[in-house]
């Protein structure tokens, strides 16, 4: 019933894969099975979202200009930012929420087309839901090249390849894997070409990923449909309870109807998420402490496993500069009771 944990570097001579960097195994081509079916195209694993994303940008040419996010994940920023330091890329930030910005941004008057259109599904952690699409299309009429973020939303909820997008990206340490206990990136398209560039690029980038580790993302992805629903079903309520709640000033999550982004969450996805970002009428200092209070949801970094998370995200400085409010507190919903979940933030927030 299990695909075999293949632990070897290279194999004897004679046999179809001879060296792990080169070829790959067993292990790593079943999970690029499954989350290829997932998405919908030819998928390849990476050892870390991060590493996902930074294997696509040096398949770019020098000189590559790329529209990008102006609030995003923030380890995304700060790779295409040293790229840009560097002199290789160039970069455009826009609210990707903001349809006209991008598209002012892909052509503007008095510069070059962009080549790259790099979006978030829902942004991290601001929540904002961009008009994929419409964006999609408008890139592609300036022969632009599409490529998106798609952890928050999983390939349950939205399939940017079946909405033309040239490049899907998870950082399968969140939801896809689902137990905090790796780190893996997937690089999914329907491109021959852009599959054979990042293969290549893998193939001599060196970026292969552990065995173990796909053996775990594979046994996760199993329950990724209950564990995703739990979590779903969870947040709108916790959602629904927050904006109720005296203490707190805004709720973002686009399942909400008075959610600014909620038509179009609702119009481009089969579910609204997992993640819940809410802002506190009090200070930094009210907000820190909540993060401290909770007892059985952990004050930790990440997302997407079974266990709730919080965190603070303009403590990292990374947010902060990107305009992350200073409250903002960014839940990840598990597969909790949601009686548990709000017992322990209503004490936290009281
Ligand atoms: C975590 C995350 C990444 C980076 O993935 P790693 O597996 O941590 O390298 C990229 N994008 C988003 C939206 C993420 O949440």
């Amino acid at each position: 019933m299990n695909t075999s944990v293949v632990l070897s570097s290279n194999f004897h001579h004679g046999e179809t894969n001879a060296y792990l960097r080169t070829h790959g195994s067993e292990t790593i081509a079943a999970l690029e099975t499954a989350l290829g079916a997932l998405d919908g195209g030819t998928a390849t694993v990476l050892p870390s979202g991060m590493s996902a994303i930074s294997t696509f940008v040096e398949t770019l040419p020098v000189g590559t200009v790329l529209v990008i996010p102006s609030t995003s994940y923030w380890g995304t920023m700060a790779l295409l930012s040293e790229q840009a330091r560097l002199g290789r890329v160039q970069l455009r930030p826009v609210d990707i929420t903001d349809t006209d910005a991008v598209l002012a941004a892909l052509h503007p008057s008095d510069g070059p087309t962009a080549d790259v259109l790099w979006l978030e599904t829902t942004i991290n952690p601001t929540l904002g839901v961009p008009d994929l699409p419409v964006l999609i299309d408008a890139a592609h009429a300036d022969g632009a090249v599409v490529g998106v973020d798609a952890t928050f939303s999983t390939p349950l909820n939205v399939r940017p390849l079946e909405l033309g997008a040239d490049l899907v990206m998870h950082s399968v340490t969140k939801y896809l894997s689902g137990h905090s206990d790796l780190v893996q990136g997937v690089l999914v398209t329907r491109s021959a070409e852009l599959h054979e560039h990042i293969r290549a690029r893998r193939l001599v980038g060196g970026a292969v990923p552990g065995a173990l580790e796909c053996y775990l993302s594979l046994r996760g992805l199993r329950t990724l449909d209950v564990r995703f629903a739990r979590q779903q079903e969870n947040a709108a309520e916790l959602a629904r309870r927050l904006d109720a709640h005296p203490a707190v000033s805004r709720v973002r999550y686009p399942g909400l109807p008075s959610d600014p982004f909620h038509t179009r969450a609702s119009e481009l996805f089969d579910g609204y998420g997992a993640m819940v970002s809410f802002e506190l009428a009090g200070s930094v200092e009210d907000a820190d402490a909540v993060c401290e209070r909770v007892r059985l949801i952990a004050h930790a970094t990440s997302l997407g496993g079974v266990e709730s998370l919080i965190e603070r995200r303009a403590m990292y400085e990374g947010d902060a500069s990107m305009g992350v409010p200073a409250t903002l507190l960014r839940l990840s919903v598990g597969i909790e009771h949601v009686d548990d979940l709000w017992a322990d933030l209503s004490q936290a927030l009281g």
